[in-house]
């Protein structure tokens, strides 16, 4: 698998001695007012108020330059916005390049707050949604309309883990002249580049593997050339700001990303084949396993799988899942995920599916695999599972 991003970037980008002052990591900036010397100062910066000049707080201060500026390197875009959650980072490139009367395409598999927005604000901005399903690749022609003018996708998807063709949607969209929005979240920039394969805009929820720590709430746009200056109009129009705490601690997550997903990668791993050979388990939806749709495209396209995955048991019903979840040791429950530590969920695809009907033999676990050792993790996840046995046959 090629390697998208060199570590070595990973750890120098955005780190401008300008913005630092020597210091490693970028000071924390509050601010709302900036003050200009001289009435000329005042006039340039109104000229361009995103010149990377202190001009008023909405505006950005350093501690969110240095780390959009390396969420940009580490993308390959032209320039990125920060949003106050992942969510606001979804919905700002919607928003920055759709008009009343416009027909936008989303993935089925999309996290589910994305669906929330197409089906309520959008629709009553007269923005109309066609949902696909997630493998549907070059057959996506046949849902463009003359006013599409957007194709979302989210690979791989939420919950079920679709891995979408997402070489070919683009060349698609280019060739009816719609853009295409990407939620990078699950592979981070270490693991796919999209914009390289064509999509315009990549999002990440940073509150995720970015900030890794399970402590803030952040989002990030990556635009284009000729996305660009739409995603930046539309963010300060918006008035989106971002605390520069929270952007000083994803900045801060992202220097150990690298290190971080090795052992998340590694520890999912060895704990999903364990599952995949449990008796109690139907499939393992991971992408690095052949049981997953479109396994193969995530060997063609991605450099490494993280700690994100589902489960479909055998049988029982989502009630009966109390039995194992309520009991777990080291896998807590609760939304989210990206932190270092393991997590569970029962996880019912079927109330956001409307492309294609969701069935499963049993109900769905999603799991974040966090940083404990994987042997514990297996052992916490075998007395559950035997709970579950036992509950069903009770
Ligand atoms: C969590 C998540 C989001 C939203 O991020 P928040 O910071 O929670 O708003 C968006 N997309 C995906 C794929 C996510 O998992």
């Amino acid at each position: 698998m090629k390697k998208i991003v060199n570590e070595t970037t990973l750890v120098t980008t955005g780190r401008r001695k300008e913005w630092t002052h020597g210091v490693v990591n970028p000071p924390i900036y509050r601010a709302s007012t900036c003050l200009f010397d001289t009435y000329e100062d005042l006039r340039s910066g109104v000229k361009d108020p995103s010149a990377k000049k202190l001009f008023y707080g909405r505006k950005g201060t350093p501690t969110h330059w240095a780390l959009a500026e390396a969420i940009t390197e580490l993308e390959g875009g032209k320039g990125t916005m920060l949003y106050p959650s992942g969510v606001a980072a979804v919905t700002g490139a919607i928003l920055a390049l759709v008009k009343a009367g416009d027909h936008i395409l989303i993935t089925d598999s999309a996290y589910e707050p994305t669906r929330a927005f197409a089906n309520g604000f959008l629709k009553n901005m007269g923005v109309e949604t066609t949902y696909y399903p997630p493998m549907i690749g070059e057959n996506i022609t046949s849902l463009i309309r003359e006013n599409t003018t957007v194709i979302v996708t989210e690979s791989p998807g939420s919950l079920t883990f679709e891995v979408q063709d997402l070489p070919t949607i683009c060349a698609t969209a280019q060739k009816h002249g719609a853009y295409v929005i990407t939620d990078n979240t699950w592979a981070t920039p270490l693991f796919l580049n999209p914009l390289e394969m064509g999509a315009d805009i990549s999002v990440h929820a940073c509150t995720k593997y970015i900030g890794g720590h399970s402590d803030i709430m952040l989002g990030s746009a990556t635009a284009n050339e000729r996305t660009f200056l739409k995603l930046q109009r539309t963010a300060f129009q918006l008035g989106q700001t971002v605390s520069p705490d929270d952007a000083s601690l994803a900045l801060r997550g992202l220097r150990t990303l690298s290190v971080r997903l090795k052992q998340h990668e590694e520890n999912a791993l060895k704990i999903a084949a364990w599952l995949d050979s449990h008796p109690e388990i139907e499939t393992v939806l991971h992408p690095a396993f052949p049981s997953c749709p479109g396994h193969d495209l995530w060997q063609r396209d991605f450099s490494g799988s993280t700690g994100l995955f589902s489960i479909v048991l055998k049988r029982g019903s989502y009630d009966d899942t109390a039995a194992m979840v309520d009991h777990m040791k080291l896998f807590k429950m609760g939304f989210s995920w990206g932190g270092y530590e393991s997590l569970i969920l029962p996880s019912d695809p079927t109330s956001a599916r409307t492309a294609e009907k969701w069935q499963s033999s049993g109900p769905v676990l999603r799991l974040h695999i966090g940083l404990e050792d994987a042997e514990d993790l297996i052992a916490d996840l075998s007395a559950g599972l035997d709970r579950y046995k036992q509950h069903l046959a009770a």
